[in-house]
Order: structure tokens, then C-alpha cells, then sequence
């Protein structure tokens, strides 16, 4: 089974625990990804928003540093490296690549986006849900700063993909019109069915289909169900509104593992085969759970690297 993750906090929580990254009791590590047949895993170095200016760079630095020691990772550095590997084929089970979740990371300073790139940062979200020097996050309805539109471009130019997840709703369309390549929600779900802030209207949705992006669907039980416990069925539920807004190419996973409260029957990384046997239960194809599993983030990844190489 192959699976493809858009989105989680592991990497901060080991830091901030000073756990090991390889081996421990978190919803997902290295060893247990390391039991699937091939396990991509986007790893957010998330930056709270108590964190700006300086301080918030040196704790992105400084969290790289941690996981780096702990685990002897290497990332691809750019997006041809990344597009190779995952081609190939043949690299190791486990394919981490790095993300940032916040984008006071470049603490006010578009300079850092080629520091961040260098790193291999492969894809940042501009913001958590406040405000940052780039824009505003889901608390407050306003849009990208002057610094925030800049910071689209250039991270375009570096081939860094731009996260919109938990980015206001002006914020969004302020990037959806400053875009000139496919963004991404790397872990949001359907408003429609779940009104939580954190998640996209349809409205939204369509216009990430249309650029060709993707969207991590979230397990986070606040983002499935407005009340109550959420399972993997209301997982489903997410999946088939997705699906009927033209998302069979959009859909991805996007867990929020170590980040977020879990539904029981998906507690961890472990159970993703029980995800896998239940949308095939549900009647999805095979070749859409495969889509939705690993495929539709595969193909995003590698179009984003054939197009950053023709710039
Ligand atoms: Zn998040």
C-alpha cells in the first residue's frame, strides 16, 4: 500500500518533546511508516503564532537541526530531485519531505524563501490561524499584506508550493488571483459539511480544482463533524462531496497526525489500511483510492517540478 500525506505536526512535536523522530509513540514515526510499501510524508515544521520576527526563523532552524540529528534525513533540495525520487522509485519506503506550517518563518523577509528552498522546503503555508507578517489567518477576515502578495511570487519562482490551509477566506482569493501556478490546502475539508473555519466552501474547493492544486483531507475529528464523534466513515462523507465538486484529481490525504484530536478507528498511522478497505467498502474503484491514496499527490508534485524546470 502506498500512501502520500500532505500534512503533519511530528516533526514540531518531537522537537518540542525532545523525542526521538525514528522510533516513539507518536501517531506517525519513520518506523511505522517504514512498514507500508512506500509512505510519503510531508513534515510541517509548524511555527506558533507567539513566535514572529527572528525568533520565529531560529525555531524553524532549530527544529530542521533536531530532526535532522535525530533521524540522519536528508530532503530533496529542489523540485527536480524531489520529482526523481519519486519517480524512480527506488528510494528508501519512507520519502519525507519538508513543509513549513506558518509563514512567519521568513520572519518579514522574502530572502529566507531561498534559505527555505535551500533547506528543502518543498511547500509553505502562509499562515496558522493568526495574522503574520504575510496576511491573516482564519481568525480575522482580511486579506494578504503587500509582503504576503510578494511572497506568492517568489516562492513560485523557487518552486515552493504555496498551502492555503489556514489562511482567512480573503487571504485565499487574494492567492487564488495572485497564483500563476496550482496551490494547495494540504490539510482542510468541506464546509458544507462541517463549518469549522479550517475548512473550504465548495466555492473554494472549485477554484483549487481549477488551478489544478490539491486538497489533504484533514482526519482531525473538529473538521468532519460539527458535533460528536467523527469516525472514518464521516471521512468518507468529505470524500464523496469532494468527489461530486469534480475532485477525483484533487482529493489527497492530509492527515494532521500529531497536531490534531483523531477519530478512534484512526488513531494512528497504523490504521490507514482500515481507511484503504473502507473506501473500497464504500464502492469507490481501486484506481480512485489509489488516486486519492498516493497517485493525485504524485502527479502535483512531479507537474510542479516539469513546470518550475521550464521557468
Ligand atoms: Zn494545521
Amino acid at each position: 500500500m502506498k500512501v502520500f500525506d500532505l500534512h503533519c505536526d511530528t516533526a514540531t512535536k518531537c522537537y518540542d518533546e525532545r523525542a526521538p523522530f525514528v522510533q516513539n509513540g507518536f501517531e506517525i514515526s519513520l518506523e511505522q511508516a517504514s512498514l507500508f510499501e512506500q509512505w510519503v510524508q510531508c513534515f510541517a515544521i509548524f511555527i506558533p503564532d507567539g513566535l514572529r520576527g527572528a525568533a520565529a526563523y531560529t525555531y524553524y532552524k532549530n527544529v530542521l537541526a533536531y530532526i535532522k540529528e535525530q533521524s540522519g534525513l536528508s530532503f530533496a533540495r529542489r523540485p527536480q530531485e524531489l520529482r526523481q525520487q519519486l519517480q524512480s522509485g527506488q528510494g528508501p519506503s519512507v520519502l519525507p519531505i519538508l513543509t513549513v506550517e506558518g509563514g512567519a518563518v521568513l520572519a518579514g523577509n522574502l530572502k529566507n524563501c531561498e534559505a527555505l528552498a535551500r533547506d528543502g522546503v518543498r511547500m509553505l503555508t502562509l499562515t496558522w490561524n493568526g495574522e503574520n507578517e504575510l496576511g491573516y489567518g482564519i481568525e480575522e477576515d482580511k486579506g494578504l499584506k503587500p509582503l504576503g502578495f510578494a511572497a506568492v511570487r517568489e516562492l513560485e519562482r523557487l518552486g515552493i508550493v504555496v498551502d492555503v490551509s489556514h489562511l482567512s477566506e480573503s487571504g485565499f482569493y487574494d492567492v487564488a488571483k495572485t497564483a500563476t501556478r496550482p496551490f494547495v490546502a494540504s490539510h482542510s475539508c468541506a464546509k458544507a459539511l462541517c463549518g469549522h473555519p479550517r475548512n473550504l466552501t465548495d466555492d473554494q474547493f472549485g477554484v483549487i480544482r481549477d488551478s489544478h492544486g490539491l486538497v489533504g483531507i484533514n482526519y482531525n475529528q473538529a473538521f468532519l463533524r460539527d458535533s460528536g464523534p467523527a469516525t472514518i466513515q464521516d471521512i468518507l462523507c468529505h470524500i464523496d462531496h469532494f468527489l461530486q465538486l469534480g475532485g477525483e484529481h484533487v482529493i489527497a490525504l492530509g492527515s494532521d497526525f500529531d497536531g490534531a484530536y483523531m477519530p478512534e478507528d484512526l488513531k494512528t498511522a497504523a490504521a490507514l489500511p482500515q481507511l484503504y478497505e473502507a473506501m473500497l467498502a464504500h464502492g469507490y474503484k481501486q484506481s480512485l483510492v489509489w488516486d486519492i491514496f498516493y497517485n493525485n499527490a504524485v502527479h502535483f508534485f512531479v507537474r510542479q517540478a516539469l513546470a518550475h524546470k521550464s521557468v
